[in-house]
């Protein structure tokens, strides 16, 4: 039985993307000649239970998107104008999801690198019931710094326990909605969706990350991901 057109997915793209330099948001450059903006949607707006994709944009963008953009524009894709949080942005991008849109995935445009085997992990998370987040084990050894003096070590985290976190995340859409309002009426933020929830009290599971669903933040990271894109991974 085909699966059910029940999720709706949030990508959001509202940041300056500053640390990247340059006049350009980021996630409109190009990597190997495609906007990183379009290869963050591709495989969203491709799959078979994906009801609606909806781009949160800086307002500027959203008035006026970039060319390339516009013909993708449609009954599937809207676009929407952000607010000055990564929070704002998302709240702006669920609240325009069609009701029967019952899972919700968030997205950060900044992961062109995202395919299907990791949104079908996601989904069938989020069918199940769960806020869940794609995560990895951390390699590097983790050191902790004194607040007040940033060049002296306080101690060594140990690493087993800790892993970084990827989007899309996903979620039953009533537990985003929710973890939103409160963090909205508390006053609280949070640098990813699931973290809102954490706070709420709810519980947030995992699935295995891709170790290729880099996020592009520095110019070192879009030179990479040029590289890893033209060779195809
Ligand atoms: O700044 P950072 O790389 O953590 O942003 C993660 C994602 O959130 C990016 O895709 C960025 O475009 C998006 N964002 C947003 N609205 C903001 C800030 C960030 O949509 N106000």
């Amino acid at each position: 039985m085909p699966s059910p057109r029940d999720v709706g997915v949030v990508i959001v793209a509202a940041g300056s993307g500053t640390r990247i330099g340059g006049e350009t948001p980021k996630q409109f450059l190009e990597i190997a000649g495609v906007p990183m903006l379009l290869r963050s949607i591709r495989p969203f707006a491709r799959h078979p239970s994906v009801a609606h994709v909806v781009v949160v944009l800086r307002a500027s963008d959203a008035a006026a998107p970039p060319a390339w953009l516009l013909p993708h524009a449609g009954q599937m894709l809207s676009l929407v104008a952000g607010g000055a949080e990564r929070s704002d942005s998302v709240a702006a991008g669920v609240a325009a999801l069609p009701a029967a849109c019952e899972f919700v995935l968030v997205h950060d445009a900044a992961r062109p690198f995202i395919d299907a085997e990791l949104i079908d992990r996601v989904i069938n998370a989020a069918r199940a019931g769960h806020a869940v987040v794609p995560a990895l084990a951390v390699t590097d050894t983790i050191k902790e710094m004194d607040a007040a003096d940033p060049s002296r070590i306080v101690r060594t985290v140990p690493r087993e326990q800790l892993r970084s976190v990827q989007t899309p995340q996903g979620f039953p859409r009533g537990v985003l909605e929710e973890a939103h309002a409160r963090a909205r009426r508390e006053g609280r933020k949070g640098t990813d969706d699931a973290a809102l929830v954490e706070q709420a009290g709810g519980m947030v599971r995992v699935v295995n990350g891709d170790p290729r669903n880099m996020k592009v933040t520095t110019p070192e990271d879009l030179e990479l991901a040029e590289y890893l894109m033209r060779r195809g991974t």
